[in-house]
């Protein structure tokens, strides 16, 4: 099948459904992967939270290469959209870097007002190779100036994006366990959504009108004051599991807090959690308000998804994203619009979500861990997709084959998520499919 994939890349793709791939690991070197570094996957969990400072401690390219790359939404402080850098040079990379950055942390304390409460210390690859005591700086200073500044000692190099995501949830929890003795409350922690497009308000507001409270949100929308409630919370919703399932193992030892995995994507699975969420509390009256709520949303919907379907259905769709929720969520998502996913991949799914991913998709799929754009490019061709779904690096790879293109990662500006977000997608992926120019770049190219 694969005469343009290199040799060690075979065991990471897979058209036979009984067959599993090979998956959390390291990319191949020299295949080019799609994948971020392990310092981006971290800087991508803190970076929404509104009243923050990220230092990045390395070269400007490390802050520059993640500067404001979500559509996280704000509610409050506007922090999160800075960027500062020690912007290490050749000479600090000789005598070492942790004068500049304990000079970085005290300009930001003398210039900022209101003094910052947290800030983070991201570590990038040459801090990793020069051996700079980031903890000693960061301990310092939380001792000058009675804030919190915790270290995130992230070197590219270190292993995978998804090590970038346990660093994160490591720093949250040094952020949070100071915190740990709290009388719990009834109310919800969400975990791993990043309020893209305003999404963690969609869904805060429907387990709110279902009667459940939200007390913390991590990351998105959240500050310094919501994090450290969070240990108060009686059950965490983890949203996106690969970016938020340690944190959530982390809680549930720390603090006694279970979790349940959600995923707010598609009727299915919209109304799934939203029963599953309310069911964990044992109180009959919430179980039926998410039913009622979640029968009408559906009505609600349903007619719209109608309206379009005779324009989608039969139509193959190529999908590559981070995790493998939202790969598994939108396999179901074009079931529902009638449509096929003839490629599946993701840039750090697990085991078990691939497994879940082969259970819903059809023999002759090609499922791949950890693509790079050349493997992406033959199967789409070979697999004669319609549209690719992916983020802002699959992008042009898709208008350079003439392909149609939704946008499901970072930086989209419109909410994919919950009722609201099925009505967008929907639109989105019939405007994008059944756009005229693709008649044109066909004529064209031929
Ligand atoms: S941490 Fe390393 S791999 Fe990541 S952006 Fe910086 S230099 Fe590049």
């Amino acid at each position: 099948m694969i005469n343009s994939v290199l040799e060690e890349r075979k065991s990471s793709i897979s058209d036979k459904r009984e067959s599993g791939i090979s998956c959390e690991r390291e990319s191949v070197s020299g295949a080019v992967s799609q994948r971020a570094c392990v310092y981006c996957g971290a800087r991508v969990v803190l970076n929404p939270i509104t009243d923050a400072y990220h230092i990045v401690h390395g070269p400007i390219g490390c802050a520059s290469y993640t500067w404001d790359i979500r559509g996280s939404l704000t509610s409050g402080a506007e922090t999160f959209r800075n960027s500062f850098s020690t912007d290490l040079r050749e000479t600090d990379i000789v005598f070492g870097g942790m004068k500049k950055l304990t000079a970085a942390i005290d300009e930001l304390m003398e210039t900022v007002k209101p003094s910052p409460k947290l800030i983070f210390v991201f570590a990038t690859c040459i801090v990793g190779v020069i051996g700079d005591d980031v903890d000693a700086v960061c301990r310092t200073a939380e001792r000058k100036y009675g804030i919190r500044v915790i270290p995130v000692k992230a070197p590219g190099f270190s292993g995978t994006k998804s090590l970038g995501y346990r660093l994160a949830c490591e720093a949250i929890m040094n952020l949070i366990l100071p915190h740990a003795h709290q009388p719990k409350r009834f109310g919800v922690n969400i975990l791993g959504d990043f309020n893209l497009a305003g999404e963690m308000w969609i869904i805060k507001g429907y387990l709110e009108q279902i009667g459940i409270p939200v007390i913390s949100t991590i990351t998105g929308d959240s500050s310094y004051k919501t994090l450290i409630q969070a240990p108060s919370a009686m059950l965490n919703i983890v949203q996106c599991a690969g970016s938020s399932a340690y944190l959530a193992e982390r809680m549930e030892t720390e603090f006694g807090i279970p979790s349940v995995r959600v995923s707010f994507f598609g009727i299915e699975d919209t109304t799934n959690s939203l029963l599953r969420v309310a069911d964990m509390f044992g109180k009959p009256e919430l179980s039926e308000r998410a039913r009622k709520f979640s029968a009408e949303r559906t009505a609600r919907i349903l007619p719209i998804i109608n309206q379009y379907k005779p324009h989608l259905e039969g139509k193959r769709a190529a999908i590559f994203v981070g995790g493998g929720f939202k790969a598994i969520s939108l396999i179901r998502q074009f079931n529902e619009l009638g449509m096929e996913a003839v490629v599946v991949g993701t840039q750090t799914g697990k085991k078990d979500e691939y497994e879940v991913i082969n259970s819903l998709v059809n023999s002759g799929t090609v499922v791949l861990d950890d693509a790079n754009p050349a493997e992406l490019e033959t199967f789409m061709k070979e697999k004669k997709a319609d549209i690719l779904v992916g983020g802002v690096k699959e992008r042009p790879l898709a208008y350079k084959l003439g392909m149609a293109f939704c946008d499901h990662n970072h930086e989209r500006k419109h909410p994919l998520a919950g009722f609201e977000g099925i009505e967008n997608f929907v639109k989105e992926i019939h405007k994008s499919i059944n756009s005229p120019v693709w008649k044109y770049v066909k004529e064209g190219a031929a």
